[in-house]
């Protein structure tokens, strides 16, 4: 079995797919490699994975202007 690694780049261009699951399989494997080695792109994926959640809750109620921009705002300011 090879194993592609990929760097940190690499991997944030990948991050909204991953916590998505819309990886192929090969790539997959290899975020999940990557998220292991490196805590940095780890916590930027709790990050996401848990902001995801939160708009998901959000769009289930009725979503005001208010905090989908101080959703924006958070994404911005990271
Ligand atoms: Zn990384």
């Amino acid at each position: 079995m090879t194993e592609k690694e990929i760097d940190c780049e690499q991997a944030l261009k990948q991050i909204l797919e991953y916590v998505d699951h819309e990886l192929e399989d090969g790539n997959q494997a290899a975020m999940e490699h990557h998220l292991h080695t490196c805590q940095s792109c780890f916590s930027r994926m709790e990050f996401e994975r848990r902001l995801k959640d939160k708009v998901g809750a959000l769009r289930e109620e009725k979503v005001s202007s208010n905090v989908t921009n101080r959703i924006k705002g958070l994404l911005d300011s990271f």
